[in-house]
């Protein structure tokens, strides 16, 4: 039977390190990459990572950037770009590996070698803005993704889902003024990077095309599943997109300490179902799935496994979504609810 499900898993993304501690480190995916490997090389297609080629990331971020990176790589000590974000020996090099494992299963999903894709990669790129890294991401793996989309396929109807615990500030500020990609971000308000209100909705031709819902603290798996399936059924429905990509971060975990909503392991794999779906009535299956937080490595390695079993299944369950009264208050007052009270 052909494997329709591609995961890059890649060792060379455990090389960009830092000696002093720092949440996002190797160990986050040293395990995790060795039971995907073990557990799925029946099932799924394995590739390696290819480099992001200078055209490829300069779709994205400017120039200027990239020479400041290129200097910092020549320091031999640790140096930290910002507060969260460290560029040692090794680091450029694997942000160009995490870039280009995207773009490998882009590929195939869109020659149709391939229906969904997990890019499991490090270091993370959703905080990433075209003129700087922060926030332990160096490029923007999700937005050179769409880019390259964009480019190479003339795609011009891409959804973007973040459901990251934080903002995902650098994807909005990459798209925040063409309808070409749609960006839904759910987070958790008033976190890292403080930015992402309902207000922030685009400009110009990309006015109504941000979508931004920021969620209380203890929201979980009920709150999340009835926000998400109004919002998606309703974009999906009337944007039409020709892929849907996600910025999947894990650090929503309630054993996560680095937010404070409260998602189970087992709701990844209920929305990898929901997002399987949309993409079956929408876009000949095109999902990719791109690793953005988690630094709880035992969290994340459940988390990533119910995905991934999730983008395996066969079975196309109706998925129960229960009426949330604290999720719905937001859905009515939201700036974007044009998008869902229209049907
Ligand atoms: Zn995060």
């Amino acid at each position: 039977m052909k494997k329709r499900v591609g995961l890059v898993v890649d060792d060379r993304y455990l090389k960009h390190t830092i000696v002093r501690p720092s949440p996002e480190n190797p160990e986050r995916i040293r395990t995790l990459s060795a039971t995907v490997r073990e557990r799925y090389r029946q099932d799924c297609v394995i590739y390696p990572a290819r480099a992001a080629t200078v055209a490829d990331i300069e779709a994205v971020h400017s120039r200027f950037y990239l020479e400041q990176l290129s200097e910092h790589e020549l320091r031999p000590e640790p140096y930290s770009y910002d507060r969260d974000t460290y560029l040692m020996e090794h680091s450029v090099a694997t942000a160009l590996l995490a870039a280009g494992g995207c773009l490998e299963l882009a590929d195939r999903i869109m020659t149709g070698e391939l229906e969904h894709g997990f890019a499991m990669i490090r270091p993370p790129g959703h905080h990433a803005e075209p003129g700087r890294g922060m926030g332990f991401c160096i490029f923007n793996n999700v937005s050179v993704t769409a880019q390259y989309l964009r480019r190479r396929y003339q795609l011009s109807r891409i959804l973007i889902l973040d459901f990251d615990a934080h903002h995902g500030n650098g994807t909005q500020e990459v798209f925040y003024d063409t309808e070409e990609v749609l960006f839904i971000s759910v987070h958790q308000r008033d976190i890292f990077p403080f930015t992402g209100k309902a207000s922030e909705t685009g400009t110009g031709k990309g006015q109504g095309y941000t979508i931004n819902v920021p969620v209380f603290a203890q929201f979980g798996d009920t709150e999340y599943t009835f926000l998400l399936g109004r919002i998606l059924q309703s974009v999906v429905e009337q944007y039409l997109p020709q892929i849907i990509l996600v910025s999947a971060g894990y650090d929503g975990h309630r054993d996560e300490t680095i937010s404070g909503t409260l998602l189970s392991t087992e709701w990844f794999g209920l929305i990898t179902a929901m997002l399987k779906q949309y993409a079956h009535e929408t876009c000949g299956d095109r999902l990719l799935m791109v690793l953005e937080g988690g630094y709880n490595p035992v969290c994340l390695e459940g988390s990533v496994l119910a995905t991934l079993d999730s983008l395996l299944s066969s079975r196309r369950d109706k998925i129960g979504v229960s009426f949330s009264d604290r999720a719905n208050r937001l859905l009515k007052n939201h700036p974007m609810q044009s998008w869902w009270t229209l049907q």
